[in-house]
């Protein structure tokens, strides 16, 4: 499709071309922050990939161009591929409905090891992993499909599965690693050998570039010895092979010392590795996850991953494709906790009614419903773009996680108020005094780490508002220099040959959806809307950053209305696609269009609320307050309690 607004970032990259000297580092004003900060800023620069040149449909939004066709009609799944995973979803359906004690492992804290010899014995250990290395050598969508099955059933092993082959050696080696390290490794991991990944430490959390365990080659230069202590590793204390995350001797870049971060293959059995504690959470109770200590471990050079340095990039990478996993658990999660409601809603009487018939939990269970349809559409429509390779879909993968994982909170926070005093009470206790037992309250102990682990929401939301400012940064220049005066700064935005001169007054032209024709009339607007407000979105983009310039990347939660704005566009599209999908498929067109619509009707709502927030808010006196806060101030509210 040809239109006015075609690749903004193509034109705006063969201007940044042309001035190489007008780079990001230019724009992102790192002038008043501290050394640390600025490092770590400049490592996490450095290990990312520069966008794909095209965009993706989420990505392009904020440039105010809607490409409805890129997710338009409905990747479909092809029949060989579905009949190819069939198979394995059925086994695993059953197996997990018979074999797994959902409540018991959650109580006794222990995972059967019959269950995960099992669960290695049918491949669900090795989804993705291809057959010649002993793995199933399924797709990306029918990995989602079996992360749906696992996270309407049992977190802990949603967790073990999922945290060993989406960030444990499996996805790493499948990306970067040499043939010779697939052969010794992926038959091991896929047939008998969980596997961990392991990044975070005491003092590097969200920011990993300032993690300090260190590997030091030898003096021969075969090996590397790593001596310190990562936390929080999930599946350590079970895991044969550890991916590991390091810093090795730095290297001078551009006349400047930069920190390199390796990963590396660990074999948990080296000497001077240790785990000695296991920690202990709220929910994932059964959670095999613990400190690893080390000191002194020998490391083969061979077991580095994709390079020296490339450690940053290899997390990263690995992330981009491996974050659509807890959506697609979610999305089973959801399913499960809608039923849950369903039900209840329907049977339990008061006030003269089910309470179902009350519009508070009758709005509830609706919203419930649309954002469970949503995150399907946006999960799978996600997937089947990866298995196609349909360019670079960072945004789209870091949307899904951050959209699915809050909306599953709130679902399964409702879930628990439509349930009563049912919802809080436990499983165990429910089924002791003879009442249904439904697990609400583990189900929500268990999805509360969602938002905080693999990326956390306000991570994600500062990396998807970095990858949207993208294309601006390139540009950068005067029009963003708060330094010069307004005029200097509006005739350069409109002085002949700028890009912005061209760009900008498209951002009001009429908005063209595309050829909606094979689209059912009633989601036709909801696409129109989508192409329209993504003009919006880019114009308000532009003018925040006419408005801050290198200062807007401090404007964390207005940035996060963009976001927000960007992410329920791509939801809503994403839920027309599918709907029709479902509609084409013979499924009752009426109950498909009613979910639908009530979605996208609900987006709109959240939509326009972030625009408001936009420029009617309290962001800056909340600011200042928290300050007071931190600076020892407002004793009054730390006074009267324990
Ligand atoms: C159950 C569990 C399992 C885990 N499994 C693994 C694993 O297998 N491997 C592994 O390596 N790690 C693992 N982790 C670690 C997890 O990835 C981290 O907890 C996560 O990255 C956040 O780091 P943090 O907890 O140190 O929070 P911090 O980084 O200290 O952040 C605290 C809060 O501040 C916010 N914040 C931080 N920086 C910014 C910023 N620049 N702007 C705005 N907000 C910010 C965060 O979003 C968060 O809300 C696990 C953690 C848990 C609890």
């Amino acid at each position: 499709m040809k239109s006015s607004l075609e690749a903004p970032e193509k034109q705006i990259s063969e201007e940044t071309s042309a001035t190489p000297e007008k780079t990001q580092a230019s724009v992102i004003d790192t002038s008043k922050m501290s050394a640390g900060k600025a490092a770590a800023l400049d490592l996490a620069e450095s290990s990312r990939d520069p966008l794909d040149e095209r965009g993706s449909f989420a990505s392009n939004l904020f440039v105010g161009k809607f490409a409805f066709d890129r997710i338009f009609p409905w990747p479909e799944q092809s029949p060989e591929d579905r009949s190819a995973g069939e198979p394995f979803l059925a086994q695993l359906k059953e197996y997990l409905h018979a074999n797994v004690n959902a409540d018991e492992i959650d109580r006794s804290g222990e995972i059967p090891q019959k269950n995960i010899d099992d669960l290695f014995a049918m491949g669900a250990f090795a989804i993705k992993v291809p057959k010649q290395y002993g793995g199933l050598g399924l797709s990306q969508v029918n990995y989602g499909r079996a992360a749906m099955l696992l996270g309407s059933w049992d977190a802990n092993l949603t967790a073990l599965v999922s945290a060993h082959q989406s960030i444990g050696v499996p996805q790493p080696l499948l990306l970067f690693g040499t043939e010779e390290q697939k052969a010794k490794y992926l038959p091991r991991v896929a047939r008998h050998e969980i596997s961990a990944f392991a990044l975070t430490e005491a003092h590097a959390g969200s920011d990993p570039a300032t993690m300090s365990l260190r590997a030091d080659p030898t003096p021969d230069g075969s090996a590397f010895i790593m001596n310190g202590e990562k936390l929080w590793c999930t599946n350590g204390l079970k895991a044969g092979v550890l991916v590991v995350m390091a810093q090795t001797p730095p290297k001078m870049v551009n006349g400047k010392e930069r920190k390199q971060i390796t990963a590396f293959i660990v074999e948990v059995n080296t000497p001077g590795l240790d785990m000695p504690h296991r920690c202990r959470f709220m929910g994932l109770r059964a959670l095999y996850n613990g400190v690893v200590t080390f000191k002194d471990v020998r490391v083969p050079r061979e077991n580095i991953i994709a390079g020296e340095g490339k450690g940053l990039k290899v997390a990263l990478t690995t992330l981009n494709t491996g974050r659509l996993t807890i959506p697609a658990a979610c999305v089973g999660l959801c399913k499960r906790l809608l039923e849950v409601s369903r039900k209840w809603a329907s049977e339990r009487v008061q006030w003269g009614v089910p309470i179902g018939q009350h519009y508070a939990i009758a709005g509830k269970i609706a919203e419930m419903a649309g954002n469970t349809f949503a995150m399907e559409a946006i999960t799978f429509l996600t997937s089947a773009m990866v298995d196609r390779k349909a360019g670079d879909l960072r945004i789209e993968t870091a949307m899904c996680k951050m959209w699915s994982t809050e909306m599953t909170w709130k679902i399964a926070d409702d879930a628990m108020q439509v349930r009563g005093g049912r919802g809080y009470e436990t499983e165990k206790s429910l089924r002791d005094r003879g009442d249904e037992p439904t697990a609400v309250e583990r189900f929500l102990r268990d999805c509360r780490i969602n938002t905080i682990f693999e990326g956390s929401s306000e991570i994600m939301r500062l990396f998807i508002a970095r990858e949207a400012l993208d294309p601006h940064l390139k540009v950068g220049g005067a029009i963003f220099n708060t330094t010069l005066p307004m005029r200097t700064r509006i005739r350069s935005i409109f002085g002949s040959g700028s890009f912005y001169s061209r760009w900008y007054p498209r951002q009001y032209a009429r908005a063209k959806p595309g050829d909606l024709s094979k689209l059912h009339e009633q989601l036709r607007p909801h696409v129109k809307y989508g192409a329209a407000t993504s003009k919006k979105l880019a114009r308000g983009l532009f003018h925040s950053m006419m408005r801050f310039g290198p200062k807007l990347d401090r404007e964390q939660l207005l940035l996060s209305r963009y976001v927000g704005v960007a992410t329920e566009i791509f939801a809503m599209n994403a839920t027309c696609s599918y709907a029709q999908h479902l509609i084409n498929t013979g499924k009752p067109a009426e109950e498909i269009l009613s979910v639908a619509n009530y979605f996208c009707q609900s987006a709109k709502a959240r939509i326009a609320h972030h625009f408001a927030g936009t420029s009617k808010n309290a962001d800056a006196r909340g600011y200042a307050l928290v300050q007071e806060l931190l600076g020892g101030k407002h004793e009054m509210l730390r006074t009267g309690i324990v």
